[in-house]
């Protein structure tokens, strides 16, 4: 980082609230380092998120003007601010939960009208903080709070769902992939317009004790070994694997 942590995060900061083993709090180091490698300025900024783990990224941390809103709600929020000062540069944080499941009209009506903001999705393939139930993005078979005996349902790809709205920026990396994440947020705040950075972020608290992966090196190993880079996949990977790289405007 060029210029000092109280720059990016609140003095009164101490701790994360996010689990042992959880992917929020590299992720939020991800962002702030993207942040600062682009010289932004953070009185520049807003972040607004939702409600979730992943909603406490940028709200309390960030030491910058942040909106904490209704579940589901944080694009609608974010479209609002933006229009009112397009001035602001607006990222939305938050969870497959409340992005894409909830929240799930806004992320691709806000695609398709191109509103100028980036929104990094912190995929754990489940409701965290809400209680571990499946979500839009749980992985078929898998084990939640809902799906004792197995999520019978596929879940979104949502890097191509976002290409379908209309996104002018899609990308997935996991949080195991720090250098590519952390490049590809800084692109995605480059562009002007809609862009979408999903990150693959484990939960070991809620999807990995129910999915036999009880230990937080347990998910890290898992993204290690089930992420593909596009380049090399064939197509014909099976469901479990996660296809990573920069899919639109790269
Ligand atoms: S419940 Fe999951 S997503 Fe939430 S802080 Fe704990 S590990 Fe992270």
């Amino acid at each position: 980082m060029t210029r000092a942590l109280s720059a990016y995060i609140r003095p009164e900061i101490e701790n994360t609230p996010f689990c042992p083993g959880c992917g929020h709090g590299t992720l939020m180091g991800t962002i702030l380092r993207a942040i600062d490698d682009l010289g932004l300025d953070m009185d520049d900024m807003l972040f607004v998120s939702g409600i979730g783990c992943a909603g406490w990224i940028s709200s309390p941390h960030f030491n910058a003007d942040t909106l904490h809103t209704l579940h589901g709600r944080a694009i609608a929020f974010a479209t609002g601010a933006k229009l009112v000062n397009p001035a602001l540069k607006v990222m939305v944080i938050g969870g497959d939960g409340d992005l894409t499941s909830i929240g799930g009209n806004h992320l691709i009506h806000a695609a398709r009208r191109d509103i100028d903001l980036t929104v990094v999705c912190a995929n754990n393939m489940i409701y965290g903080m809400t209680g571990g139930q499946a979500a839009s993005t749980t992985p078929l078979g898998c084990f939640s709070a809902t799906t004792p005996a197995g999520n019978p349902y596929r879940p979104f790809d949502l890097c191509k769902l976002l290409d379908g709205a209309g996104a002018r920026y899609v990308a997935r990396f996991a949080i195991t992939q720090p250098v590519e994440l952390r490049e590809s947020i800084k692109k995605a705040l480059k562009i002007k317009g809609f862009t979408f950075v999903e990150a693959i972020s484990p939960c070991p608290t809620q999807f990995g004790r129910r999915n036999q992966l009880d230990q937080a090196s347990d998910m890290i190993h898992y993204l290690q070994q089930h992420c593909i880079p596009k380049e090399t996949a064939t197509g014909n990977e099976e469901p479990d694997m996660i296809i990573t790289g920069e899919f639109v405007g790269a």
